[in-house]
């Protein structure tokens, strides 16, 4: 029996292990550097690299590998081994204070945007010692930074922790001005929801498109898709049970708060909700999490697909960031609370986010672009490409009567002396009725739903926090200079509501109307990565960054050729796996399909029965014009993919790459799909989506 209480953690070297092993000098030095960010000093590290290491061989550790997250991609890791030679001859293992807090990876295998040759192929990664080591599948893993010899990040956790720094010291002014004394530190926290879905994964193997890109680029869509909405309420199905069972108790060994699991509303769709923890950790727990998804759906006979968008016509799979802010005294800042000032307090922090959403639309939607989330983004299921807030009816009107300076209820809410209503409870219920928001206020924390399934959170809460940073020290700046600061901050209030209420919308984001609405308030409407990109290195943007120290402008404009790369590095691999399939499987396929159909025809009228034939004459007819067309098109895709080769600049062949190959790639599938509905399920040379999505039982 696995006993949850006993084994949770149970491969972690947490708190309380460090407190066992660590003498306690070296533990409370320790405690300096991960509570107030004081340097490592080298001593200390070696003593926690030595009593790591016994502890991780204890545990049936041999490697040990410094765990980070690239600009793209999920993690890397090179493992090393403990053991080292002894001059007589002997191994003993070994793991110093140096290695553990430095390790020297080749940087020239993963993307840097220029920074490679700017600085050097080495880059340097440090034990990010605010979060805790680990031993996943025999290797201890020591979660690190990964930066450039210049300082330079490298990866995407660098500039996550920066921006809580940023959101941290902001937030104390603040804090300290509504008289807060008692606040050491303030952090953002983070929950987030994961979809995936669950295959076959003898169906995954005779398909080379979800091999080769996570998605699939061919399949007609199956009879029954999700229109019934049966799967959401439908029981677990016995192997999906079975999967999350394991999955939670190798979560809860790596101290991963997995906590609900449930269908999801496409058939074979699932998510799994952690319970919320300090952004830094959340991140990184979220990606362990993908990782052992993909890891323990293999020992059950299936794939996990991380995939935005891995069927078309079926709802896609999100990751929605629940993000809040909160003291170390245990106060949730979007907590609404139950003083006057505690709601004042609340206000502002809530006009920091409204403001800040406003003015980095740009940005939240940056971080949320990639190839695989183009798909989802605006697709008429998950929110919009156009950034906006839902803030429930509730707090809209107390926002509106703030602005207009009325009372919002004439019965229970008194105007205080400082200007600000007394709030009323929000439930959970009032605030979350609306699914289709990219952004909704749920009670004591925002839900920002764009960001994809596949993707790493760090970017979303980077750009998250240093955003709501910006606009904090904004407001401190204006307050602390302020002689009489009730009445500065309701204005401040009321003038941020009225500058910024444009962001604020509570109908239904998937419809058209909200389009032209959103036009009409001159949000953005980015519907692309690459369009979004162009907006990464605007001035403001950059400004933002450099100010709070989160980015420098080499690293953005390292970030901004990364991702423009990366994008259409996707659409070439997808175009390639595309026209392999038209011309390794299909084409091949229903060219023997038709003969044989033929063949039965001439079979047929030669003994004289069925004369007519129509059935044969008619489909082979069909056919024929549908595979002229495949074999048009994907000669098309070719030549564009060949006249796409002489464009260099990154963010050329990625508009290239949106206007001609991904239109040349829809083309292509049409007359696939076609083929698909006509062809005997024998013929067809790839399993169906029906297969695919009813194939677990
Ligand atoms: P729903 O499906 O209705 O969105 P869930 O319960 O599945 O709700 O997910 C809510 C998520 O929000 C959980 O991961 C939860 O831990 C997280 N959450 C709750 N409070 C906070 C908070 N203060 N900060 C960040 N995340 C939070
Ligand atoms: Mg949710």
């Amino acid at each position: 029996m696995f006993n949850v209480t006993e084994s949770f953690g149970s491969l972690v070297f947490n708190d309380a292990v460090m407190r066992q092993r660590l003498p306690k000098e070296t533990y409370k030095a320790l405690q300096r550097t991960i509570k107030d960010g004081r340097p490592l000093e080298s001593e200390v590290a070696t003593v926690v690299a030595s009593a790591m290491k016994d502890w991780a061989i204890e545990n049936g550790a041999t490697h040990f590998t410094h765990w980070f997250q690239p600009m793209t991609g999920i993690t890397a890791e090179k493992h090393d081994s403990f053991i080292s030679p002894t001059p007589d001859g002997r191994v003993i293992m070994e793991f110093s204070g140096k290695e553990r807090i430095r390790g020297e990876p080749d940087a020239s295998s993963f993307p840097t945007g220029g920074l490679r040759a700017t600085f050097e192929a080495r880059g340097y990664t440090a034990w990010d010692a605010t979060s805790y080591a680990f031993i996943k599948e025999g290797v201890l893993c020591v979660p690190t930074v990964f930066c450039s010899y210049g300082g330079e990040a490298l990866d995407q956790k660098t500039a996550l922790l920066r921006s809580m720094e940023a959101i941290n010291k902001q937030a104390l002014r603040v804090l300290r001005l509504f008289g807060n004394a008692d606040v050491a530190s303030v952090k953002t926290t983070v929950g987030p929801e994961q979809e995936y879905f669950l295959i076959d994964k003898a169906l995954y193997d005779r398909r080379k498109d979800l091999i080769y890109t996570g998605r699939t680029l061919f399949g007609a869509r199956p009879p029954k898709g999700q229109e019934l909405d049966d799967h959401y309420f439908g029981a677990i199905k016995p192997r999906v049970a079975a999967f999350m069972k394991e999955l939670n108790e190798e979560l809860w060994k790596l101290g991963v708060l997995a906590k609900t699991e449930h269908n999801e509303v496409a058939p074979a769709q699932h998510e799994l909700a952690p319970i919320f923890t300090t952004t830094n950790i959340a991140a990184d727990h979220n990606q362990l999490t993908m990782e052992i998804m993909q890891k323990v759906a293999k020992r059950h006979g299936m794939v996990c697909l991380l995939h935005e968008k891995p069927f078309a016509g079926v709802n896609g799979s999100g990751k929605h960031n629940n993000w809040s802010i909160s003291t170390d005294t245990g106060v949730n800042l979007l907590e609404p609370g139950d003083t006057p000032y505690e709601n004042a307090q609340f206000l502002l922090f809530l006009c920091a986010v409204i403001k800040a959403v406003d003015e980095y639309q740009d940005l939240l939607r940056i971080s949320v672009a990639s190839a695989g989330n183009d798909h989802r983004l605006g697709a008429n299921e998950a929110p919009p490409a156009i950034i906006s807030m839902f803030l429930g009816t509730d707090l809209s009107e107390i926002l509106d009567a703030i602005e207009r300076d009325e009372k919002y209820d004439a019965r229970q809410a008194d105007l205080m002396r400082i200007g600000v209503h007394t709030l009323p409870r929000f439930p959970k219920d009032t605030t979350d009725r609306n699914r289709t928001s990219p952004f909704a206020f749920t009670g004591n924390k925002f839900e920002f739903r764009m960001p994809g399934s596949a993707m790493s959170i760090s970017c979303a809460n980077t750009v998250l926090n240093t955003s709501v940073a910006e606009e904090l020290r904004q407001f401190a700046d204006e307050l602390e200079g302020a002689s009489d600061f009730e009445g500065a901050l309701h204005e401040l209030i009321r003038r941020t509501i009225r500058e910024h209420k444009r962001i604020i919308f509570n109908g239904d984001g998937y419809d058209e109307s909200w389009v032209q609405e959103a036009e009409k308030r001159g949000l953005l409407n980015l519907r692309s990565t690459p369009d979004a990109l162009t907006h990464l290195l605007d001035e403001k943007n950059v400004r933002l960054f450099e100010a709070h120290r989160v980015y420098s402008r080499t690293e953005l404009e390292a970030r901004f050729e990364v991702l423009n790369e990366n994008y259409s590095k996707i659409i070439h691999i997808e175009a390639l796996t595309m026209l392999d399939m038209v011309n390794k499987g299909i084409l091949p396929a229903m060219s023997k399909y038709s003969s044989g159909l033929a063949e039965a025809a001439l079979q047929k009228a030669a003994l004289g029965t069925g004369p007519d034939c129509v059935y044969e004459k008619e489909t082979v007819r069909r056919l024929s014009s549908m595979m002229t067309a495949l074999f048009r098109q994907a000669r098309k895709l070719e030549e564009d993919l060949l006249a796409g080769k002489s464009i260099t600049a990154a963010p050329d062949l990625a508009a290239y790459c949106r206007d001609t190959i991904l239109p040349d790639m829809t083309a292509l599938r049409i007359p696939a799909d076609e083929m698909e509905m006509i062809a005997s399920k024998e013929a067809w040379p790839y399993p169906s989506y029906g297969e695919l999505l009813f194939g677990v039982r």
